[in-house]
């Protein structure tokens, strides 16, 4: 999964969902990011809060949202 040439640091990136015919954007979402390939790592648990407040958005009827995410977002 990870090359072998690339150091991993810390970055964030812009992760796009469609979900039910709304499309939401997450700017700032915390990643590790390879130096080499530009491939970024997202944390599982941070995978787990995107998708919960996906649906929260969704729920409430909007059909585009972007917005910045914050991990401690509760
Ligand atoms: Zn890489």
């Amino acid at each position: 999964m990870i090359c072998k040439n690339g150091q991993i640091t810390k970055g964030d990136t812009t992760v796009t969902l469609e979900k039910e015919g709304a499309t939401l954007v997450f700017k700032h979402v915390p990643a590790m990011v390879c130096d080499n390939c530009g491939e970024k790592y997202i944390d599982s648990e941070v995978t787990k809060d995107l998708l919960k407040t996906a649906s929260e958005i969704v729920q409430s009827g909007v059909e585009l949202d972007i917005r910045n995410f914050k991990k401690t977002a509760a």
